[in-house]
C-alpha cells in the first residue's frame, strides 16, 4: 500500500490485506459463536498463540479483525481492539492502565456517560481529578506520584473544547504516563492524535466512523510507542516482557476477553462499510455544519461552533483540524421552553440521542444526556438548560438551514 495515498483511497483498499478466505471485497459475516477444528492439537495450538486462528468470538473472530485492521490503519496504530460500545472501549482502556488507589486526570466537559463511568471508578478505588480546561500547565498542576492517565476528548461533546493534544501529550509524558483521548467527535478524518503525540485513541464508531445509525460499537487503538514504567503502571507488570506492547497485550488477551466487551460480528461489518464513506461524508457534515452556524449565528440565539470567529477554540480549526469544525454544533435558546419549542417544529431534524447519523439529530442535552450529572458538570460541558445539540446530517445545505431558521423565527 503506497503510504502517501489519499484518505479516502486508503479506507478503501486497507483493511483486508492478503484479501479474504474467498476473495470476497468485503469481510464475510463470521456469524458464529465458535470455530470448528480437526484436531484437538490444533486448538491447541490456537489457544496458546502458536498458529493464526480463531477459536471463539469474544476473544477474536475474523470480521472484528477486518474492521479493527482498518481503523487501525487510518489511525497510524499498531494495533486495535473493537468493543461492544465506546463506553466498553473506554471502561476497558482505563480498568486496564489503572488500578484501585491510582489516579486518572480528566477534562471537565466530557460526554456525560463517561463522567459517569468516572464516578463508577472512584468506587473501585481509581480516583479522578478534574481540569476545567486539559492543557499542559493545568496537567502539571494536577500530577502527583498516583497519576497514571491523562484523559481527554479531541473535541468534546457537546462543550466544544479542544484538547491541544502536543501540549496534553508533552505534560502526560513528562509525568511518566500515556495521553489517551476519546476521538469519536473529531474522527480519523479530521485529526490522526496519535501524530500530535496522543498515545491511546478510543471511538465510539456508533458515531461517525458507522454513520447510518444501525450499530453500537467502540474501538481502542494503541500507538504502540509509550515506554511503560512497570514500577508506576502496576496494573501492567505482568506483561513486562511486552514492553511497549504490554498494553495492547493486556487488553487483548487479559482485561478486554474477561470483561466480555466484544463488537457483535454483524455490527463490526456494518461499521466496516459505513468507515468507507467516512470522509465523503465529514466533508459534507462540517460544510453543512458551517454554514448552519452562520446562518443561525444572525438570529437571536447564542450559537456555539468551531469555525466561527468568536470561537474560544476558533485557531485549532487550522492548527490540528485541517480547516474543519467538526458535525455538532450548539446553540442556547434563551429558555428551556423556547428550546422544546424550537426542536418539536423543526421538520428535517430528528430527536434522538445519537451524534454522527447522515440524518441530522437534535437534543435537549440537560433534560436527557446530563441528567445524572450535576449542574457545575453539566455547564462544565457547555449545557444550559436552553441548550440545544445538533449533530448535522448529510442533508441539502439550504433545506437544513431554512428548517432551522423558520423553527427559530417562530418560536420567538
Ligand atoms: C457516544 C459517545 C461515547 C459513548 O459511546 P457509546 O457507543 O454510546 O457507548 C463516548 N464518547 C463520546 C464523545 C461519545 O459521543
Amino acid at each position: 500500500m503506497n503510504r502517501d495515498c489519499g484518505f479516502n483511497t486508503r479506507i478503501l483498499h486497507t483493511g483486508h490485506s492478503g484479501g479474504f478466505a474467498q476473495r470476497e471485497i468485503l469481510p464475510p459475516v463470521s456469524q458464529v459463536t465458535a470455530f470448528g477444528y480437526e484436531s484437538m492439537e490444533e486448538l491447541e495450538r490456537v489457544f496458546s498463540h502458536k498458529s493464526m486462528g480463531y477459536a471463539y468470538t469474544r476473544i477474536g473472530n475474523p470480521t472484528l479483525s477486518a474492521f479493527e485492521q482498518k481503523i487501525n490503519i487510518l489511525e497510524g496504530g499498531a494495533g486495535a481492539v473493537c468493543t461492544s460500545s465506546g463506553m466498553a472501549a473506554i471502561s476497558s482502556v482505563l480498568l486496564a492502565v489503572c488500578k484501585s488507589g491510582d489516579e486518572i486526570i480528566a477534562g471537565r466537559g466530557l460526554y456525560g456517560g463517561t463522567i459517569d463511568l468516572l464516578h463508577d471508578l472512584d468506587k473501585l478505588g481509581i480516583v479522578t481529578r478534574f481540569a476545567d480546561v486539559l492543557d499542559g500547565e493545568t496537567i502539571k498542576s494536577l500530577v502527583n506520584e498516583k497519576t497514571r492517565a491523562v484523559f481527554g476528548e479531541v473535541i468534546s461533546n457537546p462543550s466544544l473544547n479542544v484538547m491541544d493534544l502536543e501540549q496534553a501529550a508533552l505534560a502526560a509524558h513528562e509525568a511518566g504516563v500515556p495521553l489517551i483521548v476519546d476521538s469519536t467527535t473529531a474522527t480519523p478524518y479530521i485529526v490522526r492524535p496519535l501524530s500530535f503525540g496522543a498515545d491511546i485513541v478510543i471511538h465510539s464508531t456508533s458515531k461517525y466512523i458507522n454513520g447510518g445509525g444501525n450499530s453500537i460499537g467502540g474501538i481502542i487503538v494503541d500507538g504502540g510507542s509509550f515506554l511503560w514504567d512497570f514500577e508506576k503502571h502496576t496494573a501492567l507488570s505482568e506483561f513486562k516482557k511486552y514492553g511497549k506492547h504490554a498494553f495492547m497485550i493486556r487488553l487483548r488477551t487479559d482485561l478486554w476477553e474477561n470483561l466480555g466487551c466484544c463488537m457483535a460480528p454483524m455490527n463490526a461489518f456494518l461499521s466496516y462499510i459505513g468507515a468507507d464513506t467516512l470522509g465523503l461524508r465529514m466533508e459534507r457534515i462540517c460544510e453543512n455544519a458551517d454554514a448552519l452556524a452562520h446562518a443561525l449565528d444572525g438570529e437571536d440565539v447564542e450559537v456555539n461552533y468551531l469555525t466561527l470567529a468568536s470561537h474560544p477554540y476558533h485557531e485549532y480549526v487550522e492548527k490540528q483540524l485541517r480547516g474543519y469544525g467538526g458535525g455538532i454544533l450548539t446553540f442556547r435558546a434563551g429558555s428551556k421552553e423556547r428550546a422544546f419549542k424550537i426542536i418539536d417544529s423543526l421538520k428535517y431534524a430528528l430527536i434522538a440521542s445519537n451524534i454522527g447519523d447522515v440524518r441530522t439529530l437534535v437534543i435537549h442535552p440537560a433534560s436527557t444526556l446530563y441528567m445524572h450529572s450535576d449542574k457545575e458538570e453539566t455547564e462544565a460541558a457547555g449545557v444550559y438548560d436552553d441548550t440545544i445539540r445538533v449533530s448535522v446530517g448529510i442533508e441539502d445545505k439550504d433545506d437544513l438551514t431554512e428548517d432551522f431558521v423558520n423553527a427559530i423565527r417562530n418560536s420567538r
